[in-house]
């Protein structure tokens, strides 16, 4: 397994960085994860401009430029021969002495890995997921996707101890989004809901891929914060995240969503979705 790490393609188990990366200390670092399909990357002119947003919005230089991040995410795939899964790219503010404020001279740490996943043909998908809910705990700039996650985390592992796939975090009785996915609600008049963008939520890559395809599918698509009442009435549920694209969700906390199994408009959602990926 050969991963990036600062300019270098290595062998993980030689791969090191140093105790003093604000990474590891502060969480002052971003990340972004991309699929793979048939060795191609899905969505991705998508993922570096959010890469390069999160990044100005904490003030780290981009170290490189669209084309260059695309050639070091290639030959990644290539040299792990990743016929379908995820790449993950992070970019830290560096080492430095410990201390709050910014480094007068650090220069950022870039870390590049990938992972082997079946995201095509998916039992989870066929079945669906459940979803529990928990408080949204972050902070008020959910927008830059910082490696500052343990909210997140704890969602993830509420979610685990419940035996179900993803936790739906909720804030002021309206779901803000999934601990690593964006939710959305079907209605029972066929209407796709999903919270608008704001600081509240992360502006998920597919989450806008797949409102152009509905919208192109002729379907409604309403961007509007929606209630977990709303949401346990609902005709249909999903979310959606790069690791996983249209995942269809049949029940919340307990409760089934319509009969309990996908959707319709979910799973030709997710055959768009997937023909995309497919065609390239
Ligand atoms: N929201 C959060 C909090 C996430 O962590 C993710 C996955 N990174 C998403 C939404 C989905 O974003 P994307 O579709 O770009 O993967």
């Amino acid at each position: 397994r050969i991963v990036f790490v600062n300019g270098e393609f290595l062998p993980f188990e030689e791969a090191r960085l140093p105790i003093m990366d604000r990474g590891f200390l502060f969480a002052d670092g971003i990340y972004e994860v991309s699929a793979v399909v048939g060795r191609r990357l899905i969505d991705n002119e998508g993922h570096l401009t959010r890469l390069a947003r999160s990044l100005g919005e904490i003030r780290i230089a981009n170290p490189y430029s669209d084309e260059e991040w695309v050639g070091l995410q290639t030959e990644l795939i290539t040299r792990n021969e990743l016929d379908e899964g995820i790449v993950y790219t992070q970019v830290t503010r560096g080492a430095a002495e410990r201390d709050f404020a910014f480094p007068k001279e650090a220069t950022p740490t870039v870390v590049m890995f990938t992972q082997p996943k079946s995201i095509l043909a998916s039992p989870q998908a066929e079945s669906g997921i459940a979803v529990v809910t928990v408080p949204d705990l972050r902070w008020k700039r959910r927008d830059i996707k910082s490696v500052a996650l343990l909210a997140q985390v704890l969602a993830k592992q509420a979610a685990a101890e419940a035996g179900v796939g993803e936790a739906w975090m909720v804030e002021d009785g309206a779901v803000t989004e999934g601990s690593s996915s964006t939710a959305f609600i079907i209605t029972r008049d066929g209407t796709i809901v999903t919270r608008p963008l704001s600081n509240a939520i992360l502006p998920g890559i597919t989450r806008r891929s797949v409102m152009r395809l509905a919208q192109e599918a002729q379907l409604r698509v309403e961007e509007r914060l929606f209630t977990l009442e709303e949401a346990h009435d609902a005709a249909e549920a999903f979310i959606t995240s790069a690791s996983s694209f249209v995942m269809p969700v049949v029940a919340i906390d307990g409760t089934p969503i319509g009969d309990g199994k996908p959707g319709r408009l979910t799973r030709r959602l997710r055959e768009l979705y997937l023909d995309m990926a497919r065609e390239g």
